[in-house]
């Protein structure tokens, strides 16, 4: 079975791609997991469910930038690869505050890199030469693409938009320094949006499944005719656990579902699932849809060539009408993760009852 005998150690592993790659690795290989997650606003341990108990799982609260706290984890646990998924990720946020996100993104990163450098180093050849630090990142790194652009490739330049952006190309270039400087056997994965279950519900299309549950007003940015890629967290998760397994020292993989839609089609879609879903006429609740302010900076299409990871043998096996129809199936039938997601009070997302 894949990873036997050895120990990932993944970061973010309570947020959204987090949660679903560590419950992933668990049943689908023999891996032992060590996630650390701060815990922010984002992560929420309820997303890890059956993984917390786990006895191939251990989860620890704890953030990236705490350098000892990192050292010693790595130490302790002498993972064969550290795959990073903690971030900030959310753009709006980015504009309303970029600080944390550099904290986190940048800093946090390189302290990790800096770790995970150190402990390499005293490895034996072949625990070395086995070694991977996997850095998840993002296609708005390359900003937005007009309408006739080919999709950006691996070799595409950098030129990102927002403060999220910008921390993450810069993780990306901390990332490339540490295998150019250091040797460091490095691997970025640089993906399109995500969806699917267990998703923050501040992220378009939790928020718009659960507002037109609701039957509450949709607010979309501007005309809406914003172009993005829609991968399923499934389809990210398998790509990461196959770009582990068999991606090449120091590459970096494109992600994408290849099948772009605009946000008022992505709405549309959620509208029609949820039409469904709660037995209404069809048409009924798209009449919910409005068109707000755009948010400055935002960019107009993002698009990934993903041919290098097909190579893999990767490939998306989620289609975009089943996956947004479970999604808005999902978010319906757990009300429980949602309230906890969404509640300022992070007692509720480790499960605990609140105080005062
Ligand atoms: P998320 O916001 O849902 O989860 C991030 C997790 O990181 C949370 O659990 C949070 O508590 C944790 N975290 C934040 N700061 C931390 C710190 N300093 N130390 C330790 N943990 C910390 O994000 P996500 O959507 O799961 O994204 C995961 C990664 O994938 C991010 O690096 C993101 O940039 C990247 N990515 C996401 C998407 C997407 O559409 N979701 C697309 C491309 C790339």
């Amino acid at each position: 079975m894949l990873f036997e005998g050895q120990t990932l150690f993944v970061t973010g592993g309570a947020g959204f791609i987090g949660n679903t790659l560590v419950r992933r690795l668990l049943q689908r290989t023999a891996a032992r997991v060590v996630t650390l997650d701060a815990l922010t606003y984002a992560g929420n341990v309820l997303s890890l469910g059956d993984a917390i108990g786990d006895p191939r799982h251990t989860f620890v609260q704890g953030d990236i930038a705490d350098a000892a706290t990192v050292a010693e984890l790595i130490r302790q646990h002498s993972p064969r690869a550290v795959l990073n998924l903690a971030a900030e990720s959310h753009v709006d946020r980015s504009i309303d505050g970029p600080s944390q996100f550099v904290q986190t993104n940048l800093v946090g990163t390189a302290t990790l890199l800096d770790a995970a450098y150190v402990y390499w180093r005293g490895l034996s050849e072949a625990d070395a030469n086995a070694f991977r630090f996997l850095q998840a990142s993002t296609d708005e790194v390359f900003g937005s693409l007009a309408a006739d652009e080919p999709p950006s490739t691996e070799a595409s330049p950098y030129t990102p938009n927002s403060p999220y952006a910008a921390t993450k190309a810069g993780a990306d270039h901390l990332v490339r320094a540490y295998r150019q400087t250091y040797g460091l056997p490095t691997i970025i994965t640089r993906s399109t949006n995500n969806y699917g279950p267990r998703q923050h519900p501040e992220k378009l299309i939790p928020l718009m499944a659960m507002r037109a549950l609701a039957g509450e007003p949709l607010p979309i940015y501007g005309d809406g005719l914003q172009v993005r890629d829609w991968l399923h967290v499934d389809d990210q998760c398998e790509a990461l656990i196959t770009v582990l397994d068999r991606g090449a020292l120091g590459e970096t993989y494109n992600l994408g579902a290849d099948d772009p839609r605009t946000n008022l089609q992505v709405v549309h879609a959620i509208c029609d699932a949820v039409d469904t879903h709660a037995g209404r006429p069809a048409g009924e609740t798209a009449t919910l849809i409005t068109h707000v302010e755009d948010r400055p900076g935002h960019d107009r299409r993002y698009a990934l060539n993903s041919e290098k990871a097909n190579g893999l043998e990767w490939r998306p096996q989620t289609s975009f009408s089943a996956g947004v129809e479970a999604t808005v199936a999902w978010y319906a039938t757990n009300r429980k993760w949602v309230e906890a997601a969404a509640d300022g009070n992070p007692k509720k997302r480790i499960g605990l009852r609140p105080r005062g």
